[in-house]
């Protein structure tokens, strides 16, 4: 899949302002495509309803225009895209890589209970996965993938190295819920594989979920994107990122004046090291930004390192 042309993306969720991480998510997919004569595209993943805000969408449209991570061609929503998400469950069901599951949760909660007592596995085995559509009842369903049972799921990361999951640890996990909306992780995949994007480079909090989105590719004959999980950001203290360390939202760095380019300078530096060179251009971060340099460990936000590196711009 490295031989087509470049694609990235920035999938922020609309909760809340454009933070820190997200920004610098988005500056290292922004300097990979750039870098690459590549696309850098913008999705936002509004499908869940009740966290979603339109003022959350401006927030971040806003912090990226400032910031400059310009992208290419028009905003993705993805709650808009619901209809096609549930069109490639059905073919995935006509496939028979997926299958109506009519468990109530009452007896998946009994099948964990049973499973616990007996010291087995409590992962749900649906009893509809082998069943016969002639038997299926008149009745609420979900439709499942129907994931490999044995054997395992290698995540090649560029920045994790080799990642194995043992498959007998999935589940066949939920793709359209019995009121016949697609979750999240399908989305996730369906729009990824839409939009051509060829590498997936987001916080490492995700790296679990490729496993499971990676079924789904398989299950559809799709080529698969680069994967490149980054650690998230630390505090100075080596704890994870908060606000009792400091200003976390890009906008609170714009309303006090630092300097665009100079955010870009130190974000850029946030777990990514190349050379030496405290200062850069933006050229320059396209031409040498690789995802070879992203390290393994949870970079460290320095706020004096930060007001320094502004200051010189
Ligand atoms: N919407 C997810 C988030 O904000 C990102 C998902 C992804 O990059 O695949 O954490």
């Amino acid at each position: 899949s490295t031989d087509r042309p470049v694609v990235t993306r920035f999938a922020p969720s609309p909760t809340g302002y454009l933070h820190i991480g997200g920004a610098r998510t988005a500056l290292f997919n922004w300097l990979y495509a750039r870098g690459r004569g590549g696309r850098f595209l913008l999705r936002i993943e509004d499908t869940d309803r009740a966290r979603s805000t339109p003022e959350a969408t401006a927030a971040i449209l806003k912090g990226l225009a400032w910031l400059g991570l310009d992208h290419d061609g028009e905003v993705v929503s993805q709650f808009e895209g619901a209809a096609r998400h549930a069109e490639v469950v059905n073919e995935l069901l006509a496939k028979g890589q997926a299958y109506k599951c009519f468990s109530t949760q009452e007896e998946i909660e009994a099948f964990r209970e049973a499973a616990r007592a007996e010291g087995r596995s409590t992962l749900f085995r649906s009893p509809w996965r082998d069943a016969d559509p002639a038997t299926h009842p008149d009745a609420p369903y979900v439709i499942r993938l129907r994931t490999a049972e044995d054997g395992e799921t290698v995540i090649n990361d560029e920045v994790q190295g080799r990642v194995a999951i043992r498959n007998d640890q999935l589940d066949d996990m939920i793709l359209l819920r019995s009121d016949g909306t697609p979750v999240y992780m399908l989305a996730v995949v369906v729009d990824d594989h839409d939009m051509g994007v060829t590498h997936v480079i987001r916080g490492d909090d995700h790296l679990n979920n490729a496993a499971r989105q990676m079924g789904i590719y398989t299950a559809m004959g799709w080529p698969l994107p680069v994967y490149a999980h980054i650690p998230l950001i630390h505090g100075p203290d080596g704890k994870k990122l908060s606000k009792r360390h400091g200003a976390l939202g890009v906008d609170e760095y714009q309303k006090i004046g630092y300097p665009a380019a100079g955010m870009r300078n130190y974000l850029a530096r946030l777990g990514w090291s190349h050379g030496d060179d405290e200062f850069f251009t933006d050229e320059q971060a396209m031409e040498w930004f690789d995802l070879g340099g992203i390290g393994k460990a949870p970079a460290r936000l320095d706020f004096k390192k930060l007001d320094h590196v502004c200051g010189q711009h």
